[in-house]
């Protein structure tokens, strides 16, 4: 599932390619990924530009001036500027049509992405009760979120309305490195390890950024690489295990990440 990283890469490719053309047309080949009526959505992007975009947590924000398209990847969400002489992807479920020979295609091979119109970024992260994103957050705005959750410091770091942008892959990441047992109690945390998540979160995500999410090519030195069974510790060389947690599995080091509650 597309966590931060990759939203990030879907942001860059659409600066990259799609911003500043006249959007001529959109063919919506299935409403169901639709979170807002097709008039509406038409009479907010045709004849307009994607001007800018912004990326908060998991979610892009394309500026039309006014308002914005907001996209959301779902599990298998993408995007692809193709020449208009090429036929559209395959799973594309709307296709803008630009002012030129291209096009730009939302696909989602699954109906879980999601296309939304917003007045303004403060009313659609209000909407959708997120919390500041995890990437672009400061420290302080970090430890105001924390002071209004408990609970299991893996469920915490997965809620979209504490902080934006982590999912699965990257909170055990985060808590790997961290060395932070899944199932700790996030009110237990010292200052010094909620500094040293706050950093963590930081790096690990700038590293993601950097490797476009592609999970393939993360260093030995990450959990990534060793998400499977019978894999070992990068650091200790015990047995990495697995863990469920709210139905998503998750991997750990019972060594490094001791449960100390
Ligand atoms: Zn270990």
């Amino acid at each position: 599932m597309p966590e931060l990283p990759e939203v990030e890469t879907f942001k860059r490719y659409l600066d990259k390619t799609s911003l500043k053309q006249v959007i001529k047309k959109i063919t919506i080949i299935d409403d169901r990924v639709l979170k807002v009526e097709v008039p509406d959505l038409k009479k907010a992007v045709k004849g307009k530009q994607f001007e800018s975009s912004i990326r908060h947590g998991k979610y892009l924000l394309v500026y039309l001036n006014p308002g914005y398209l907001v996209l959301h990847f779902g599990m298998t969400g993408d995007l692809e500027y193709y020449s208009k002489k090429d036929e559209a992807p395959a799973f594309s479920k709307v296709i803008f049509h630009f002012d030129n020979d291209f096009n730009l295609a939302y696909i989602s091979r699954r109906m879980f992405g999601k296309l939304y119109v917003a007045e303004s970024v403060e009313e659609f992260v209000e909407m959708k009760k997120l919390g500041p994103d995890a990437y672009k957050m400061s420290l302080e705005e970090f430890r105001g979120a924390l002071k209004r959750r408990t609970g299991i410091i893996k469920n915490v770091l997965l809620n979209q309305s504490f902080v934006a942008g982590i999912g699965n892959i990257y909170s055990d990441e985060i808590l790997f490195k961290t060395k932070l047992h899944p199932k700790m109690k996030m009110d237990a945390l010292s200052e010094a390890q909620i500094d040293y998540m706050f950093q963590n979160i930081k790096s690990i995500l700038k590293i993601g950024i950097e490797k476009k999410g592609l999970l393939s090519t993360y260093p030995d030195s990450f959990l990534i690489p060793h998400r499977k069974k019978e894999e070992h510790c990068p650091r200790c060389g015990n047995e990495i295990r697995r863990l469920e947690i709210a139905g998503r599995h998750g991997f750990f080091c019972p060594t490094c990440q001791k449960d100390l509650n």
